[in-house]
């Protein structure tokens, strides 16, 4: 199949080059990707056929950490980076239902999501779309827009949802440290990442799929085990993630369900866990 034609394709995207935003946005059902990403989603999906379940799950997980904190919370400030293509439900659409005036600023570095973010966002005066560095800390928190629209004296949520997986090297906690020391008491973090569940047969679908991201053209996509995970996560007090597990990272799909499961889970979505903590 062609690649689109050059008419089509937003300023700054080279489409012989696969994107994970615009693959995880395929999996998620999305329309804009390439001939290049959808080689990589076949490849994945050949290898794992429900490696679908990740992304779903993770997104999951996000929508309801997001509807979750505007209800429990006062924080009408949200900093998600890594914010993916808009899809059904986006960050913005759920914590402004709750209070229209909360403020959300979106950060990416991939030209179709900024694309299409700043398109969405046009009419929100309180949500704002923001190019940079995500594996970058300084580059985020010292960003102009950034410090206009989220006040760092008092506190806010921040999102690191299925990104940190994407990082080349292992300064995952050095990175998510910076984040965590500026946030003032009381803020919240929102955070998921591939998970390596340490069971055999789950672990050997988890490397399946690494295999491919890592040895392929993205170049990174590492699942990590629950200690791993948590040391991103030190200094925050993390919640419950339902009524009978004790509080910490859980599988995204057991963070909690809307409601009773009619179906056991995929071994995929086993892959991916999340959490929500609290700066204390
Ligand atoms: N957070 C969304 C979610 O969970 O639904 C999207 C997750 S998507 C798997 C990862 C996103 O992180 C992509 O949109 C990608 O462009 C972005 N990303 C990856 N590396 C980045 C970097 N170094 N700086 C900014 N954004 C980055």
């Amino acid at each position: 199949m062609p690649i689109a034609s050059p008419s089509q394709i937003p300023v700054g995207v080279d489409p012989r080059r696969p994107s994970i935003a615009r693959i995880y946005d395929g999996f998620l059902g999305g329309k804009d990707h390439y001939e290049v990403d959808r080689a990589v989603m076949r490849k994945i999906s050949t290898a794992v056929p429900e490696a679908v379940d990740i992304a779903r799950g993770n997104r999951g997980f996000l929508n309801r950490a997001c509807r979750f904190l505007a209800a429990q919370t006062s924080i009408t400030q949200y900093l998600d980076c890594g914010s993916g293509l808009p899809t059904a439900e986006n960050t913005h659409q759920i914590v402004q239902r709750t209070e229209p005036t909360t403020s959300v600023v979106y950060v990416d570095n991939d030209p179709v999501v900024l694309a299409h973010g700043r398109a969405l966002l046009e009419e929100n005066d309180h949500t704002h779309m923001v190019e940079a560095d995500i594996f970058t800390p300084s580059a985020v928190l010292e960003n102009d827009t950034v410090r206009r629209h989220i006040d760092f004296t008092e506190p806010l949520v921040l999102l690191h949802v299925g990104t940190l997986h994407h990082l080349e090297g292992d300064h995952g906690p050095e990175i998510m440290r910076a984040y965590i020391d500026a946030l003032p008491s009381g803020s919240h973090v929102v955070f998921s990442h591939f998970f390596d569940p340490e069971i055999p047969e789950l672990t050997e679908v988890a490397k399946r799929i690494e295999q491919i991201m890592v040895q392929g053209p993205l170049g990174a996509g590492r699942f990590r085990t629950r200690a791993e995970i948590e040391e991103m996560l030190a200094g925050l007090e993390l919640t419950k993630p339902n009524a009978l597990s004790p509080p910490g990272i859980a599988v995204c799909d057991e963070w909690w369900p809307d409601g009773p499961r009619v179906r056991p889970l995929s071994k995929a979505a086993r892959c991916i866990a999340g959490a929500v903590g609290r700066k204390p």
